[in-house]
Order: C-alpha cells, then sequence, then structure tokens
C-alpha cells in the first residue's frame, strides 16, 4: 500500500511529461552579509544540532562546513575586510588589526587599520575611523558602480567590521563605541539609529554591554531598521546591507570557547537572528543571506590541557618582544612575537631570528624577502597549505614586517587566565561556517573545503553582478544543486 502509494506522483508526473526542473531562484533584490565575530567551524558544528532559530534556518539553505580564512594572521580587521573585497589580506592591503610604519611622523608608530593617518593627532589608539587604509573596492563598492542606485549599508559592534563590508562609498555605516553607534565624522545622524541608541540600557556599563547578547540584539535592531525605514530591497536596484556581531568575540576572548558563557551566547544569539530574519521576512522583501565569520578561535589553554590537548599552553614568560629587545643588547624592535616584528636597525635581523628559533614555542620564522617570493597557491586546497603560503597572503611588502613569527598549535600569546585569542595559522582560527539561504532555496551541505575569498564572487554571481575573472582573488561558487548555475 504504502509503495502504491510513493508510486503515483510519479507516475502522474510520467504522463505530465518530464518532471519541472526546480526554478532559478528569484533574483534577490537585498543580499544580507553577516559576519559572526569569531564563530569559528567548531562552535558551529558544536552547537549545529541545538539550534532552533536564525542559525537553523541558514542551516537548511547552502552549508559549507569548512570554509578558510587562507591567510596566517587570523584577525578581525583582515577578515572582515576579506569576506566582501574576495581578495586576501596581501592584496587588500588589511594584513592585520595594527601594523607599524617605522617612518610614520609621530611618536606612536603603530598604525591602527582603520584609523585616518591624515588627521591630526591620530594615533592608534585615539584615530577618526577612516578606510583609506584599505587597498581595494568592496562588493557594495562594485554594485554601485555598475548601477548607482545600490544602497550600501553597514552595521557592526566594532567599527573595523562596519567600515570593511560597508566599503568605501556606504550609504550609512555604524558601529558601536562608548554607549552607542556611531558613524564617520561628520556623517548625519539617522532616524533608525538614534531609536536605537535611546532604548540602550542606561544601567549596564557601556564596557559590560559589549559582553552581553543585548550589543548584538541592538545591531540587528538598526539593521531590521534600516531595511523597514529606507525600503532597502524595494528600489531600483539590487541593495546590500552588511551585519558584523561582535558579542561572540568578546565572550570567545574573556572565557574561552568551551564554557556555558559560550553556550549562553549562540543560544541567544540563535534566537535574536531568527527574530530579525522574522522581521525581514514581514517586509515582503527578497532577500539573500550570508553568513560567515572574521575568523575562528578556541578554548582556554587550561580547559584544552584538560580536554585532550596536553600540548596546549600560554606563551614562556620569557618570550616577548622585551626579551628580545634585551638579548640582543638593547635593541628597539617593536612588534609582537607570534605577528610581525619590525627593526629599525635591520643589522640585527639574523641575530633576532637564531634567537627566535631557539625558542621551543616557536613554529617558524619567515623573513620579507621569502614571503615576497612565496606564491599564494590559490587553487590548493587551503587545508594543505604550507605556513610559507599562509604566511604568504598576509604578506604586504609595505606594511609587514621585517619577521613574521608563527607560534606552534595552542600556544597563546596571552599570558593571564582565562583571557585567550586567535590570530593564528592554525585550522582552529582559519576555520569557518558558511552559510547561504533564501526563501524557497534547495539547499545542499558540501564538506569540501572552500575559501573566504569566494564569498564576493559567489554573491556577485547569484545577484549577475558582472566582475572580471582576475578582479578578484576568490572564484564564483555555484549555489544551485542541479544543472543550472548561478555563476556566469
Ligand atoms: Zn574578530
Amino acid at each position: 500500500m504504502k509503495l502504491i502509494r510513493q508510486g503515483l506522483p510519479a507516475i502522474l508526473l510520467g504522463f505530465a511529461g518530464a518532471a519541472p526542473s526546480p526554478a532559478a531562484p528569484p533574483r534577490p533584490t537585498l543580499v544580507v552579509a553577516i559576519s559572526v565575530d569569531q564563530l569559528s567551524a567548531d562552535l558551529f558544528a558544536q552547537y549545529r544540532s541545538s539550534f532552533r532559530g536564525g542559525f537553523a534556518r541558514l542551516a537548511t539553505g547552502v552549508v559549507f562546513p569548512s570554509a578558510y580564512h587562507a591567510h596566517a594572521a587570523t584577525e578581525t580587521c583582515p577578515g572582515h575586510a576579506t569576506l566582501l573585497t574576495g581578495m586576501f589580506p596581501a592584496h587588500s592591503g588589511i594584513i592585520g588589526n595594527d601594523w607599524y610604519d617605522l617612518d610614520a611622523p609621530r611618536a606612536d608608530k603603530r598604525i591602527y587599520c582603520v584609523e585616518d593617518e591624515r588627521a591630526p593627532g591620530s594615533s592608534s589608539r585615539r584615530y577618526s575611523v577612516s578606510l583609506a587604509h584599505l587597498r581595494v573596492p568592496v562588493l557594495g563598492d562594485r554594485m554601485k558602480q555598475a548601477d548607482p542606485a545600490t544602497r550600501v549599508y553597514a552595521v557592526a559592534g566594532k567599527d573595523r567590521g562596519a567600515t570593511t563590508m560597508g566599503g568605501h562609498q556606504a550609504d550609512q555605516s555604524w558601529w558601536w563605541r562608548d554607549g552607542g553607534f556611531v558613524s564617520y565624522a561628520g556623517r548625519a545622524s539617522h532616524g533608525v539609529v538614534d531609536g536605537v541608541n535611546a532604548k540602550l540600557p542606561q544601567d549596564i556599563p557601556s564596557a559590560a554591554l559589549r559582553s552581553r547578547v543585548t550589543l548584538d540584539e541592538a545591531t540587528l535592531d538598526v539593521a531590521a531598521g534600516f531595511v523597514e525605514r529606507d525600503g532597502l530591497g524595494r528600489g531600483k536596484a539590487t541593495d546590500l546591507l552588511a551585519v558584523s556581531l561582535s558579542v561572540t568575540d568578546y565572550v570567545g576572548h574573556s572565557h574561552g570557547t568551551g564554557g556555558p558563557e559560550m553556550r549562553d551566547q549562540l543560544v541567544a544569539l540563535d534566537a535574536a537572528l531568527g527574530r530579525f530574519f522574522e522581521r525581514l521576512d514581514a517586509t515582503g522583501v527578497t532577500y539573500a543571506v550570508m553568513l560567515s565569520a572574521d575568523h575562528g578561535g578556541h578554548d582556554t589553554p587550561e580547559r584544552d590541557r584538560e580536554r585532550g590537548i596536553p600540548e596546549a599552553a600560554r606563551i614562556a614568560p620569557d618570550l616577548n618582544v622585551a626579551a628580545l629587545n634585551a638579548a640582543l643588547g638593547g635593541a628597539r624592535i617593536m612588534g609582537t612575537i607570534g605577528s610581525d616584528l619590525y627593526f629599525p636597525d635591520k643589522t640585527l635581523i639574523p641575530a633576532a631570528r637564531d634567537w627566535l628559533l631557539r625558542q621551543p614555542q616557536v613554529a617558524a620564522v619567515f623573513d620579507a624577502a621569502t614571503l615576497a617570493a612565496t606564491p599564494i597557491p590559490k587553487s590548493a586546497p587551503p587545508e594543505s597549505w604550507s605556513l610559507a603560503e599562509r604566511a604568504a597572503a598576509s604578506f604586504d611588502p609595505e606594511r609587514s614586517g621585517d619577521l613574521m613569527v608563527l607560534l606552534k598549535p595552542h600556544v597563546i600569546p596571552l599570558a593571564k587566565p582565562p583571557l585567550t585569542t586567535h590570530g593564528s595559522p592554525w585550522d582552529y582560527d582559519r576555520r569557518v561556517p558558511l552559510l547561504f539561504w533564501w526563501r524557497g532555496i534547495d539547499g545542499f551541505e558540501q564538506p569540501g573545503s572552500i575559501l573566504t575569498v569566494d564569498i564576493a564572487p559567489t554573491i556577485a554571481g547569484l545577484i549577475g553582478l558582472k566582475v572580471a575573472p582576475d578582479a578578484m582573488d576568490g572564484r564564483c561558487r555555484d549555489l544551485l544543486p542541479g544543472p543550472e548555475s548561478s555563476c556566469p
């Protein structure tokens, strides 16, 4: 009986002619690009089965559980700059959250990735925000170039998230700072932002708010408000809304990823994303969502040691730039061990390299000439890249250090428990989930690895934006499971 019932539709279809091929998706009029700061592929896998809200909806779409930030310096600014430019940090110019310019005409030689160095009195700590360091266009810039009617909006918990995803010509770009959402100097206020700022809880200190899901909820409140009030997705051209949610990162840094704090954050964020999508549904706009992360992360070394990773450790107390400078007789090297080192006196580079290679926690030391000569293996699976290749994808000849120092796996360059951090060339920091969803999507899961530089060309394909084949480091990935293709 059961068999007959199951057989019937096929017979009927047979009489009606060939089975209809699934329709290509209606072209979205709004692209919603979301970054969840520090959402590693490992965390997504760990909590995937318990999601009921926004993450669960996205998981019914196209799922790439192993997307790679292929570069070595897995920090927030380079990661966000990679997501929508389709370019490695080596080409976007955003090689880290900070770098050093020994020739900078100021006492503070450290440069923040989205500071405006030209502003009088700017330093890496007190700066006005600018995207001047980003050397390439962002997806929104390309969309506007193709059709000036396109609107590009961005909102984030961090300035480096909103600016690098929104791009050079974003109509609206807002980030949270000291108690409210702010924008570039001189920008007019926006009613949606004013409304959300007025609703922010006044009883939570500013510094504490950023570690609570409240900040992610406020960020999503601004984003949904933009769609509702300004009619994103209802104009003459495809619009782009970029959102970066920062709280997962703050929770990870403060508590690690393996405890109840991260569980509570992801459960709350899943629910908040669900409510956000319901608000977008209510507008009736045909939207497509991309969600990924700027980098991965991992647990504290203390808890990792108790959970099967005996080599997990904090950096040795005598492995730091001060100790290196002392060992070289009072040198003035700047930077960080675990990242780039800058030498005012280049003659000290060989001795410094010898000292570094004697340290048991150091995995590799590369000089600038080596990285400049190392090709980035775009077409090789990112999990197979050598350390030099990962470092080369983070190398900019003008901004990178004289030496790049990489620590061994599970060595955390922070001394104080329970603090932890990302930024390493190891896969727990490189690997992030990548999800695409739109209403009616014929979803599938592709376990093979993909590069995060593929995101921008993939979205371009989905919305019919023409991009020259060599204009980005990544390539378009087909999001339609049948013979049709979402790529040109
Ligand atoms: Zn980050």
